[in-house]
């Protein structure tokens, strides 16, 4: 590595460290960061639509997913928080826009199925772009509507290499296979249908749990395709996630789409040891609808995961990512504002994962800093909104230890309407 790259890698792990690269000057520090070539780190989202979370763990008991058995499975949640803003129906288009910009319907307004919806929330594979033009993605999906969703990060080559597979999940392997073993990308998305569409002609049958199976088959491909490249690419970190959109309505399994804890729940297959967002679920999250589930990590902490892996940091103050990363440090978690109409004020509320040990804590609105606490804080009360009357949208970033979580409050100050989840 020269210099410069050093310089970089220096920079991107450790962003106190930045004064020091390009002036000639030496870089003074107690003890240096491991250095991280960040352009060896890879990330591959394989999404699974409509897999249930507790069919798939039938399915790995019973041996037959021995691909996704090899990674740690964690229970997560989709569809938002009933009765916030982030409440957003556990169907394909708005889950899989929430897994490819950590983004609820709030930002991202992908709000149902339809294919000419486009996402208003920068994706991951945006993101990557803008933090390094030479990164590449790719995006090979079954059901086509998800490329749709994201057709101007197509047009923009945000997204370097799209197909669509029209609803032919063997044509997602081969593509992608292909892609792994003998492509160039930084970030690969691969979605399956089969399952979910077996679950709407025969919900839980034998043949759905043949279809998770047989997928299981299809993600061995992939893995085989990225074993295959490890011996051309040693020095290459790939980080691997699985995931679904929805889970399934019971008891026949046929549907989704409705606030119920089993369409609600969803799962996170990763190939790495993920932080306490994924391992260490709240017991006694503030909302404890669905027996907890609230508790648990999102579908919006992997696009954080895959940038954290990446070494990709958006701007804190201005951060717009609701999901959590799950390696690394984590940044608050449970991070929700409640807004006060009369008062004219919005309370924001979250939590840390173990015990407060003075790490700063800063919070944002809208680009501006608003306070500097620690992390012994566990809410803030932003009062004195210079709001006019109607709805008023508000982005909170808050960033502990340089690690950011983002929430997009709405106030309603229309004296003729009441309530403001
Ligand atoms: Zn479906």
């Amino acid at each position: 590595m020269n210099s410069r790259g050093k310089c970089l890698a220096l920079a991107l792990s450790a962003a106190t460290l930045l004064y020091g690269c390009g002036g000639g000057e030496e870089v003074v520090v107690d003890s240096p960061p491991p250095l991280v070539d960040y352009s060896k780190r890879k990330a591959l989202v394989i999404g699974v639509d409509g897999v249930q979370y507790e069919k798939l763990q039938e399915a790995i008991a019973a041996g037959q997913a021995p691909n996704l058995a090899r990674f740690q499975l964690a229970k997560t949640y989709g569809g938002g928080i009933v009765g916030s803003v982030t409440e957003q129906a556990t169907s394909s288009g708005a889950s899989w826009t929430t897994v490819l910009t950590g983004a609820w319907v709030n930002r991202h307004k992908v709000a149902s199925n339809d294919d000419k919806l486009r996402s208003q929330a920068d994706s991951v594979f945006k993101l990557i772009k803008d933090a390094d033009p030479k990164r590449r993605s790719a995006s090979i999906v079954s059901w086509n509507t998800i490329n749709n969703n994201f057709a101007r990060d197509i047009n923009l080559r945000y997204i370097s290499h799209a197909e669509k597979c029209s609803e032919d999940d063997q044509c997602v392997a081969d593509k992608t296979s292909g892609l792994l073993r003998f492509g160039n990308f930084d970030f690969v998305f691969a979605h399956f249908d089969d399952v979910d569409n077996v679950g709407h002609a025969v919900g839980f049958t034998p043949a759905y749990q043949a279809a998770i199976q047989d997928t299981d088959t299809r993600i061995g491909q992939l893995l085989v395709a990225l074993e295959r490249r490890r011996q051309e690419h040693p020095d290459e970190d790939w980080l691997i996630m699985v995931t679904p959109d929805h889970g399934r309505s019971l008891p026949g399994g046929f549907g989704h789409g409705g606030q119920t804890l089993s369409e609600k729940t969803t799962f996170i297959a990763i190939n790495k040891e993920a932080n306490a967002q994924l391992s260490s679920p709240f017991k006694d999250p503030a909302d404890m609808a669905f027996d907890g589930l609230y508790g648990n990590a999102t579908q919006a902490d992997i696009v954080p995961t895959v940038l954290t892996h990446l070494g990709v940091k958006p701007d804190a103050a201005s951060y717009r990512i609701d999901g959590v990363p799950l390696l690394g440090q984590p940044s608050v978690r449970q991070l929700s504002a409640k807004a006060d109409s009369e008062a004219r004020s919005i309370t924001l509320q979250w939590r840390i994962s173990g015990q407060p040990s003075g790490k700063p804590l800063t919070i944002y609105r809208d680009g501006k800093q608003i306070a500097q606490l620690n992390d012994a804080a566990t809410s803030y009360l932003d009062q004195d909104l210079e709001i006019r009357d109607g709805i008023a949208e508000l982005n909170y970033s808050v960033v502990l230890g340089q690690v950011p979580a983002a929430y997009l409050a709405r106030i309603n100050v229309d004296k003729s309407v009441q309530g403001n989840p």
